[in-house]
């Protein structure tokens, strides 16, 4: 009788552990995390993302404020062409919100001002991945896109969208501790808290 008390007991334990370690990989399996590149041209004149506002701690990486939702999208260390994703299903539109901008499929809002398609015979261009596209509010933003939105003349198209520096590919390879960087988000206190919350 008492046997089956320790087997079961140690059942409980290894059961236990199994779970403990199938959520901490499963965890890893979620964090989404990855880059693109993007610029904007207004009037001929490339927004360049100055104040610091514009750019998240690397906390607002973290799970801690799921509901926020700046945590989805947004850029770090003044690099102003540097889309970080840490969720699925963010659109250009959601990123260009958390700037304060407001992006819909024949406008720009930016801190000086709505641009409209259209007037005062100035056009809103969007170029993805070296491709006019038609609308971009609602495109989910993929791991190394490059983006190119210009309001203005519609000039010099290709050119302003090959100034983008590439290096969505290098910030997705190379884990970047001053930025953030995909599972490192959460340190491992965390990490530990979440695999025990079983109630979440
Ligand atoms: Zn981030
Ligand atoms: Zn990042």
């Amino acid at each position: 009788m008492k046997r089956v008390y320790l087997f079961g007991g140690l059942g409980f334990i290894l059961a236990f552990f199994i779970v403990f370690i199938a959520r901490g990989i499963f965890l890893d399996d979620q964090t989404v995390h990855y880059h693109a590149n993007f610029a904007l041209y207004v009037n001929e004149k490339q927004e360049t993302f100055d104040s610091s506002l514009f750019y998240e701690e690397v906390q607002s990486c973290s799970s801690e404020n799921e509901n926020d939702p700046k945590t989805r999208t947004h850029m770090h260390n003044n690099e102003n062409h540097v889309v970080h994703v840490h969720d699925s299903a963010v659109t250009w539109g959601h990123f260009f919100a958390n700037l304060g901008f407001g992006l819909s499929n024949n406008s720009i809002t930016t801190d000086e001002g709505t641009f409209v398609d259209g007037q005062n015979g100035k056009k809103l261009t969007f170029f993805l991945n070296g491709q006019p596209v038609q609308s971009i509010a609602n495109t989910v933003i993929n791991s190394e896109d490059t983006l190119l939105v210009d309001y203005g003349a519609g000039k010099d198209i290709q050119s302003k969208f090959d100034k983008i520096p590439r290096d969505a590919h290098e910030h997705n390879t190379k884990p970047d501790p001053a930025s953030c960087s995909g599972s490192d988000d959460l340190s491992t206190k965390d990490k530990f808290l979440k695999v025990i919350k079983f109630w979440e």
